[in-house]
């Protein structure tokens, strides 16, 4: 996706060869024009598939989502990070270790939210080792819900969790595809480098 591609080249900065800060307009600030074409791309990519709901996790992957569930009419469901499990008997729930903070957390989502008549879009901001997208696919098979893939908005395509998915069998669908975060620059799959 070109304009998204053309935000990061102007404004993303590259903090280490792993980790990319894009606070301007994804992280911390949000540009709402271009999370409205974030989600119709991902209705775009995804219209195949009959979507009855979109999950997430808070708190990067809630703009993108929640304009893909605006223009496709259906609910969006944040899972929610938490230290430790109290009442845990009406939640699903998955463990996450988080690449950029590397800690582990407990992910959740209420059971009155996705059920097994849901097919749904699990989108998120960042796909690193893919373990926040693995969490959340697990949540949605334990709601015995049908996964209609995941879509993201940055995947960095030198870490394996892309890969891993794909090879899995699940359908991955990603806006802007980093090839390496090298010499401080961004550089996207298909670009020649510098
Ligand atoms: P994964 O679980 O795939 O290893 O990492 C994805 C999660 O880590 C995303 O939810 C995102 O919040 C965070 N993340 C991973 N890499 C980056 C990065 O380069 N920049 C930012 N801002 N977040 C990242």
């Amino acid at each position: 996706m070109e304009l998204l591609k053309e935000k990061i080249r102007q404004e993303g900065k590259v903090l280490s060869e792993e980790v990319l800060k894009v606070d301007s307009f994804l992280n911390h600030q949000i540009d709402p024009a271009l999370m409205r074409e974030i989600g119709k791309e991902f209705v775009a990519r995804f219209s195949d598939e009959q979507i009855t709901k979109i999950v997430t996790i808070e708190s990067s992957g809630i703009a993108p989502a929640t304009m893909a569930g605006l223009i496709l009419g259906v609910p969006v469901v944040f899972a929610r990070k938490r230290k430790s499990l109290t009442l845990t008997e009406h939640l699903y729930s998955a463990k996450v270790h988080s690449f950029t903070k590397s800690e582990t957390n407990d992910i959740s989502v209420s059971k009155d939210f996705v059920s097994n008549e849901d097919t749904v879009l699990v989108i998120d901001d960042f796909l690193a080792n893919g373990q926040a997208a693995l969490g959340l696919i697990d949540i949605v098979e334990q709601a015995g819900a049908k996964l209609a893939g995941v879509g993201i908005v940055i995947e960095k395509c030198f870490q394996p969790g892309g890969e891993m998915m794909r090879k899995s069998g699940i359908r991955v669908e990603s806006l802007a595809e980093v090839r390496s975060l090298s010499n401080g620059q961004v550089q996207f799959v298909g670009e020649e480098a510098l």
